[in-house]
């Protein structure tokens, strides 16, 4: 079977320099926010080309407390998404503000920049847009939007580790930039775990407080805040592994380019490629129609795939309460029924690829055929 993704394959290639970072926190006797943590804020940040890195427990958490630190609160409109993962929005209501979502546009699968701008009210504090499957949203026009109307812009980065535009890379491109380590992402730790980007030094000064406590003397809490800390291990973790980001994100490249090549007469959609856009591909979907057919004939040949995702955010049961319908966000819905992930990781061999992608081609023939 070929996995969607292989987290045992990176470890492998890691293990000697893994258990060694693990250990030296077994021994130091310090497990949440210490030396590990700050040493990699700071790796993190410069990779980022950001000035300040606030690591975190997770994604969720860097998206909550980004808002937080924005002043979003109730009364408050964020614009965002609904073809991302749910946490996107699920953040946007814990600060008790509005989530107020805009369409996709369809090529990039990203934020929809005129829908956007038409969305804008005077209760909007804040627009998060979603760099979706590594490749970041079209950030130049969002900025300049944001900058005439006064809104703060928070990236949701987690799947973008490394990704640039327009020559800088995710996390120093908005605001403030949020990124999720859940294992699976493009970088992983070995639990849960996320970081906060940003160059405004007020941002960073809110941000350390609200994810411990807003203790700035001992037991002495300025404001409602919050457990969100990063505990020592997974920083020890992820400092062996930012290393390897460039290596792997290159190798992730080089298999979407092979799949590309492969895929280019298969009779599927593919995903499109940008000016000035270094994609990530922390997800590559394709498109097809008969999806779940697809799917299921993949499977018995032995190949992994997933669909990232199939039901868009104001079609869950959670957030009917925002009075959306079926038909609000054509784009996404259309998406959601289409998309469909092969395996990519960075260990995934070429001769991998050449099977997925000939069992794509094959099923999707036998169906023109037919
Ligand atoms: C993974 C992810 C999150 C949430 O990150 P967690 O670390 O799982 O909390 C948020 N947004 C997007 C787009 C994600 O892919």
């Amino acid at each position: 079977m070929i996995p969607l993704v292989d987290l045992n394959a990176q470890y492998k290639s890691l293990a000697l320099e893994v258990d060694d970072a693990v250990m030296r926190v077994l021994r130091s006797g310090r497990f949440v926010l210490g030396p590990e943590v700050e040493a990699f804020e700071s790796e993190f940040a410069a990779y980022c080309g950001a000035d300040f890195g606030i690591g975190v427990d997770s994604g969720t958490s860097a998206l909550h407390l980004a808002l937080r630190a924005a002043g979003v609160g109730p009364g408050d409109e964020v614009i965002t998404v609904p073809f991302t993962f749910i946490a996107t929005v699920s953040a946007i209501a814990y600060t008790g503000a509005t989530p107020v979502l805009v369409d996709i546009d369809p090529i990039s699968l990203t934020m929809d920049v005129d829908q956007f701008e038409a969305a804008i009210t005077p209760r909007t504090r804040a627009v998060l847009p979603v760099h979706l499957y590594g490749h970041p949203a079209d950030m130049r026009p969002i900025l300049e939007i944001a900058e005439r109307h006064g809104l703060v812009v928070i990236e949701d980065a987690a799947q973008a580790h490394g990704a640039e535009y327009g020559g800088r890379r995710a996390g120093s491109l908005g605001h403030i930039a949020c990124f999720s380590f859940y294992p699976s992402k493009n970088l992983g730790a070995f639990g849960d775990g996320g970081a906060l980007t940003t160059s405004d030094p007020v941002y960073a000064r809110r941000l350390r407080g609200l994810r411990n406590w807003a203790a700035e003397q001992p037991y002495c809490h300025e404001t409602l805040a919050f457990n969100n800390r990063l505990d020592e291990i997974q920083a020890a973790v992820l400092r062996v592994k930012l290393r390897r980001l460039d290596t792997w994100n290159a190798l992730r490249r080089g298999h979407a380019a092979h799949y590309l090549r492969l895929l280019s007469d298969a009779g599927v959609g593919l995903p499109a490629g940008r000016e000035g856009v270094a994609d990530v591909f922390h997800i590559f979907a394709i498109r097809v129609q008969r999806r779940a057919a697809l799917q299921a004939r993949l499977s018995e040949r032995g190949i992994s795939t997933g669909v990232h995702y199939p039901v868009p955010v104001h079609l869950q049961p959670a957030f009917r309460n925002l009075g959306y319908e079926r038909g609000s966000f054509p784009i996404s819905e259309c998406a959601a029924n289409e998309v469909l992930s092969l395996p990519m990781y960075p260990e995934l061999e070429p001769a991998a690829i050449r099977r997925i992608a000939e069992s794509v081609k094959e099923e999707v023939v036998a169906w023109a055929v037919a």
